[in-house]
């Protein structure tokens, strides 16, 4: 049960998709031409067809299947399908639906032009063509362009229609509407034919001929004929008009519709006429009428009167002639066809001759020529003008290939100088990225080589110079001293029982002892004088443009600093001394090593001596000694050897 009532879900469901595109199927091929109705009956099946598919409630496709029936339910009558076509384009219009609204202008224009003149369909064509060129709907503007320049070709205006058709043609072959590329090769054939270029226009029907007939395309096969026959007769061949006219009429028949049988039928009448077979002509005439009647297709009055006059005149029925031609006169006035009219002028200008109405004749005779005058005057500007456009098509064709041409090339270069322009910024921004890694790394080595050597020249714990620097900044004192013949001195410090301030307080609290040390030295040392670690707690100091005495200053100013530093912060009560050895550069043939050697032995004789006081080396190398001054306190305790280092137990 479940089931069943799923699958008949599904179905309902299903089975409008399937309609809709089914439907648009079918509208598709009627719209590309795939399916060229091959008569009344045929085009009356393919809409039924069309019908049955459309899904309900859809609005957009109902639009569409009405505008398809438009053009191909109301073969047989005009009436019917100008009031359909009338009611299409007001809902169209109320819905929106621009390209329902051109198709229902143009199907409106078709049953217009017979129902009453060509002229007046104009109106709907031109909208049709306005509204396909906004929609940019080249299959839409084709069709148009179509409708229009038939109207234009018939009414004498053969420039403005080829240039229609031209148009049309184009926008068929970017389609690929190979049928109706094809069937307009037919207007164009009818414009060449009406201009008088019999040649041109014979080489196109014999092509849209050929082509029809391969295709099976009835219509086409039928038009071709039709327009053959007349142009064999106008050609001055009536015998070949007539036989064409009637192979259209027969494929007319097979077509069953009666506006395309009356217009095979007057091709016939054309082709009677000029083979004088008036009887049989006014005959066929009449038919032809029905047809067209049966149609409702008005617009022909003009031209079976204008027939009928002819046929009558050869007949030598005169008044009836008259009567005829001037009914003519009236309806092909309000198609402003002056092609028609220059042949009725003459007609009836014949006819009032052979009814020895002279000054009648003489009126439509100056009619006729004046006609003809026009129309070979427009046929002749015309086919300069068609001459020019497509001399002018042709070179704006060529213009526009031009054009597009450089375009590209100028895209092609754009592009290129663009790629250029990409790699330039790309080497460019290496380059920068590459300099600024360089120089990062530059700076990175040189922070580098600073800091190794930074760390070759100072000492890691106090920050000073280490041995190797302070030794090589005497020597360089050294030499400058004896180069100038100056003064310089050196002290070496060296702090007092310091063993026993790591042994009581902690190695690390002697590593504190050596930095307060260091910059208590630091205060006291002037800017050219220069401090360095020489072993663990000995520094050598370097006093450049120093006298002896001034050196035994700067020795006790040190020592009294070391002496006062209050070291509580580190363990409370501790306090240091120190011992220096102070040694002057005494003769100009002694070293570095010789004087620091001299300062080392002052300092050995300032320990011996009791420590926490200064010994000035004598000139001599490694001579006797000299004490400079005892210290205060060790005065006072008279202990030579007393730890001036003393820590709280
Ligand atoms: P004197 O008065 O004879 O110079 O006695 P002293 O104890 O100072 O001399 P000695 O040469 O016997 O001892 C030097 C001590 O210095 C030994 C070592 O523990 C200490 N010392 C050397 N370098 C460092 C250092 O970098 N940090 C610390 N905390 N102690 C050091
Ligand atoms: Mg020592
Ligand atoms: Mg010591």
């Amino acid at each position: 049960m479940l089931g069943l009532l799923l699958v008949a879900a599904t179905a309902a469901w299903a089975a409008p998709q399937r309609s809709a595109s089914a439907f648009d199927h079918l509208a598709d091929r009627i719209d590309n031409d795939e399916l060229a109705p091959s008569g009344t009956a045929d085009a009356e099946r393919i809409v039924a067809e069309l019908r049955a598919l459309l899904p309900p409630g859809d609005a957009a496709r109902d639009m569409r299947y009405r505008y398809l029936n438009c053009y191909l339910g109301f073969n047989n009558d005009a009436r019917g399908g100008f009031d359909y076509a009338t009611r299409g384009l007001a809902d169209a219009r109320v819905a929106g639906d621009a390209n329902a609204e051109a198709n229902f202008n143009l199907c409106r224009g078709r049953y217009r032009e017979m129902l009453t003149t060509a002229h007046d369909a104009l109106a709907d064509y031109d909208a049709g063509v306005a509204i396909a060129r906004r929609l940019e709907n080249p299959r839409l503007t084709a069709d148009a362009l179509t409708f229009r320049g038939g109207v234009a070709s018939l009414l004498g205006e053969q420039a403005k229609a080829l240039a229609d058709f031209v148009e049309a043609q184009r926008l068929y072959e970017l389609t690929h509407r190979t049928r109706a590329a094809e069937s307009n090769l037919l207007n164009v054939a009818t414009a060449y034919r009406r201009i008088g270029e019999y040649d041109k226009a014979r080489v196109y029907l014999d092509q849209a001929k050929t082509n029809a007939v391969r295709r099976g395309d009835v219509q086409s096969e039928y038009v071709a004929d039709v327009q053959l026959g007349f142009l064999h007769t106008e050609q001055g061949h009536p015998e070949l008009g007539l036989e064409v006219a009637q192979e259209a009429l027969e494929l007319a028949h097979r077509m069953g519709d009666r506006q395309s049988i009356g217009a095979a039928r007057l091709a016939v009448v054309d082709a009677l006429i000029a083979q004088k077979q008036h009887a049989q002509a006014i005959e066929v005439l009449g038919q032809a009428q029905a047809d067209f009647a049966a149609a409702s297709d008005r617009s022909e009055g003009g031209m079976l009167n204008l027939d009928y006059g002819l046929a009558y005149v050869g007949l030598g029925q005169y008044a009836r002639a008259i009567k005829a031609l001037d009914v003519a006169e009236r309806e092909l006035h309000g198609s402003s066809n002056l092609r028609y009219l220059a042949q009725l002028y003459e007609a009836r200008s014949a006819t009032y001759e052979a009814m020895r109405q002279p000054a009648a004749a003489l009126v439509d005779l100056k009619r006729a020529m004046a006609a003809r005058d026009v129309v070979q005057r427009m046929a002749r500007t015309q086919y300069s003008t068609w001459i020019g456009y497509q001399f002018d098509s042709q070179r704006r064709d060529l213009e526009n290939r031009r054009l597009r041409a450089e375009a590209t090339l100028k895209e092609q270069r754009l592009a290129s100088l663009e790629r250029v322009r990409n790699w330039q910024a790309a080497t460019l921004l290496f380059a920068t990225l590459l300099l600024l890694l360089l120089a990062a790394l530059a700076v990175r080595q040189y922070l580098g080589s600073r800091r190794l050597r930074r760390m070759a020249l100072t000492d890691a714990l106090t920050g000073i110079a280490n041995r190797r620097h302070i030794e090589h900044v005497a020597g360089v004192a050294l030499r400058q001293a004896l180069a100038a013949r100056g003064e310089l001195c050196v002290l070496l410090l060296d702090i007092d029982h310091f063993k026993q301030v790591n042994d009581r307080c902690g190695h690390p609290a002697g590593d504190e002892v050596l930095r307060r040390v260091v910059v208590a030295c630091q205060r006291v040392l002037r800017r050219d004088d220069r401090l360095g670690r020489v072993g663990g707690e000995e520094f050598l100091i370097v006093l450049p443009d120093t006298t002896l005495g001034a050196a035994e200053q700067v020795a006790e100013r040190l020592r009294t600093g070391i002496e006062a530093l209050a070291l509580d912060d580190i363990v409370p009560g501790l306090r240091v001394s120190a011992s220096l050895g102070v040694a002057c550069l005494a003769n100009p043939d002694e070293n570095v090593d010789g004087l620091i050697a001299r300062a080392d032995a002052a300092l050995y004789c300032a320990k011996r001596r009791g420590r926490n006081r200064t010994h000035v080396a004598s000139g001599e190398a490694l001579d006797e000694e000299r004490p400079v001054v005892a210290p205060l306190a060790h005065a006072r305790s008279g202990g030579a050897d007393v730890a001036s280092a003393t820590a709280p137990e």
